[in-house]
């Protein structure tokens, strides 16, 4: 692995030659939303075969030019990552786990196949980015910077095979919330007809394609006046996998806590494993184990099933209230957030927010 010392890694920086003026910037992090305001720079490093990692830059956030025969654009060669630099109470700013992230990004490159970037390399681009822009850092209760960091094919061909040149890019948007709805609680569609990952497929890994391919069943979802889509397995269209970008838990009122196996058709949330270490920690049953749509409205209807939420780096933790599909819906609880729900939130934001102990080490300061 390269080393910060190495001089591939050392970044060129190239500050932006008319950043956005203060006032406007301003106006734009009173508000962000999610996904829809970008900040001044991003980083590019390049990748040719034979040569490896070159040509570090953190420079202007700038459009890109692209040959219209780029493999990305015609093979779909593209993976991606997203995290958060969060405020710490004292003020500074810090990164949740970044070398998780580094680590599903190589691993969602082994997949494509696309080159490795060194761990550190990673973690350190999205770090003088965040710096780079931290006056971007929103003012929103709950705020933070989103850094996505990507990678791509760029090279001119056509024909099926691996590329032999690729940008690897981090942009970065400050952020509110995730959900429009403003409700406490969120209600999901269970998609019938359409599934996101099959055995042997790409669904471990964060490539673009997995996305694309769930934007029918999640426009069916809002359609139908529900937040986000629930996905079962492909094989025997049965065990519940995971929402279009978020891991799902269940607590029931035995004490147990079930979450879906890593069995390589869902993606391992850096969420979802902080939150199985929090809950085994408080010393909860806690469970990967396949959970079967069927059992899942048993088990609510009976009222087993106390509370079932929604975890990820956007949306955090969200309870999920109601949940719907073609054979009818039912409600998880009181259809609002559950005690363990916010207990789990809680002690997860607290970490970040570096407002609780980092017995993990998971914080990592800017
Ligand atoms: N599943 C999918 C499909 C996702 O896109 C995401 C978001 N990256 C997650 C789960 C949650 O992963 P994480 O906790 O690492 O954000």
């Amino acid at each position: 692995m390269a080393t910060l010392a190495d001089p591939n890694t050392q970044f060129t920086q190239l500050p932006h030659p008319s950043p956005v003026a203060d006032a406007d910037r301003e106006r734009l992090i009173a508000d962000p939303g999610f996904g829809k305001v970008f900040t001044d720079h991003m980083v590019v490093i390049e990748w040719t075969e034979g040569q490896g990692w070159h040509s570090h830059t953190l420079g202007p956030r700038e459009p890109l030019s692209l040959d219209p025969a780029a493999a990305v654009l015609h093979y779909a060669q593209e993976i991606f990552e997203g995290l958060k630099a969060y405020r710490l109470d004292d003020g500074t700013m810090a990164l949740f786990r970044p070398e998780e992230n580094a680590r599903r990004f190589n691993a969602s490159a082994r997949r494509l196949a696309m080159p490795e970037l060194p761990e550190d390399v990673f973690v350190e681009a999205v770090r003088q980015l965040a710096l780079a822009d931290r006056d971007w850092f929103p003012k929103v209760p709950g705020g933070s910077l989103y850094l996505r960091p990507f990678m791509f094919a760029d090279e001119p061909f056509l024909g099926v095979r691996p590329a032999k040149h690729y940008k690897f890019l981090v942009i970065c948007s400050p952020a509110g919330n995730y959900f429009k709805s403003g409700s406490p609680a969120v209600s999901i569609w269970v998609s019938g007809a359409y599934t996101r990952a099959a055995p042997g497929g790409t669904g471990a890994a964060k490539c673009g394609g997995n996305y694309a391919a769930s934007l029918v069943p999640q426009a069916e979802a809002i359609a139908r006046g529900h937040d986000q889509v629930v996905f079962l397995d492909a094989a025997e269209h049965k065990w519940v996998e995971e929402l279009g970008g978020m891991n799902v838990f269940f607590a029931f009122d035995d004490g147990r806590v079930v979450t879906p196996p890593l069995t390589g058709t869902i993606l391992p949330g850096v969420t979802r494993d902080s939150l199985l270490k929090l809950a085994r920690e408080d010393g909860l049953d806690v469970r990967e184990e396949r959970y079967s749509l069927d059992q899942w409205r048993a088990d609510a209807e009976s009222g087993k099933l106390v509370e079932c939420f929604a975890c990820g780096t956007a949306a955090v933790v969200t309870p999920i209230g109601r949940v719907a599909g073609e054979d009818g819906e039912f409600t998880i609880g009181s259809g609002g957030p559950g005690q363990l729900t916010s207990k789990l939130r809680e002690r997860l934001v607290a970490i970040q927010r570096g407002a609780a102990e980092d017995r993990h080490g998971w914080v990592v300061r800017l």
